[in-house]
């Protein structure tokens, strides 16, 4: 492409391309520093029981907070960890936070929840990351219920066979596992079978185009149901990302889904704001948020 620009375009691609690798080093340098300063923080966000509210889990959801800049939400700065193998030191911080706080809340009788950890796909495939886990656990004194972990699609796809081997030395330590965003990475059925995992989650895109009830019988509102009755057929829990208003609430439970999380109940929070809620119970549901996600 930068041929059929003419003679002079070659410099300003490398030009551009020069401003992105300068960007990504200067990134990777304030991500550096971001964990020896520990500017890094873990929100949550409640799963809820689609029929009453009751909170049954948390996902943990990584946060930085910059000195200057405010909260920069993963998406700007894990891509970059990924590439740079720096989330390979991320990585072990957030099982440690999340370890901690369980262990906190525990210590101080607040009613715990399951938390969820998201994995990366270099984390899952580092060496002996089962033990790692287990020992990081262990050492917080915590029983292996309490700790949930999600791979996408493609994390499991990279190495089907090694996958297959880790989830399955992870799920005998008694964590429960989950594909995450499913529905975007082109995994088979039969790959989805073979995993040892215990929950799915419907990726949010699909979620998103079901809010329109016209639209329920349109692409996506069956491609989300073919997601909730492959998952309940091979006997998974089946978990709806993105849930943002009543409608898509009312017709996930028609097609027999219960379990969501979504801005619809909550958006993720730092763990004060949902150690109250833990407190007050996951009795009922409490109002749809109306404010938007604090980026103090
Ligand atoms: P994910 O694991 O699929 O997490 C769900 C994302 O959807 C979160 O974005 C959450 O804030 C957002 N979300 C929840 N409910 C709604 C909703 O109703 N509407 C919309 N539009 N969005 C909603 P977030 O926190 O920005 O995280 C983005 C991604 O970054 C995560 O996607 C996950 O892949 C990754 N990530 C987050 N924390 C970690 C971590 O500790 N480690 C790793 N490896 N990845 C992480
Ligand atoms: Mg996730
Ligand atoms: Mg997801
Ligand atoms: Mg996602």
């Amino acid at each position: 492409r930068a041929k059929a620009d003419g003679p002079g375009s070659y410099r300003f691609y490398t030009a551009a391309l020069n401003t992105q690798l300068a960007e990504r080093f200067h990134l990777e340098q304030s991500l550096r520093r971001a964990l020896e300063r520990d500017e890094m923080l873990l929100y949550f966000q409640p799963r809820r029981d689609l029929r009453t509210g009751r909170i049954v889990s948390l996902e943990a959801l990584l946060r930085w907070r910059h000195p200057r800049e405010g909260l920069i939400l993963p998406g700007r700065f894990i891509p970059v960890a990924e590439s740079t193998g720096l989330i390979l030191d991320l990585g072990p911080m957030v099982l440690e936070k999340a370890c901690r706080q369980l262990q906190d809340w525990r210590a101080r009788g607040v009613p715990t929840v399951p938390v969820a950890i998201n994995l990366s796909t270099q984390e899952l495939y580092t060496e002996d990351l089962p033990r790692h886990i287990q020992q990081r656990v262990q050492a917080a004194d915590l029983p292996p219920e309490l700790l949930e972990f999600e791979i996408t699609e493609s994390t499991a796809m990279r190495s089907m066979e090694e996958a297959i081997h880790i989830l399955g030395r992870l799920n005998k330590m008694g964590f429960t596992l989950s594909v995450d965003d499913f529905g975007t990475g082109y995994a088979s059925m039969s790959y989805l079978s073979n995993l040892p995992v215990q929950g799915l989650k419907i990726d949010q895109s699909f979620v998103a185009q079901i809010s329109d009830p016209r639209h329920e019988a349109g692409a996506d509102a069956t491609i989300v149901k073919a997601i909730i009755g492959l998952g309940h057929n091979l006997g998974l829990n089946v978990i709806a990302e993105g849930v943002e208003n009543e409608s898509q609430r009312r017709f996930l439970l028609r097609q027999g889904c219960t379990l969501g999380q979504g801005f619809m109940f909550d958006r993720p929070r730092p763990a004060g704001e949902i150690e109250a809620q833990l407190r007050i119970g996951a009795a009922h549901r409490p109002a749809p948020s109306s404010c938007p996600e604090d980026r103090s």
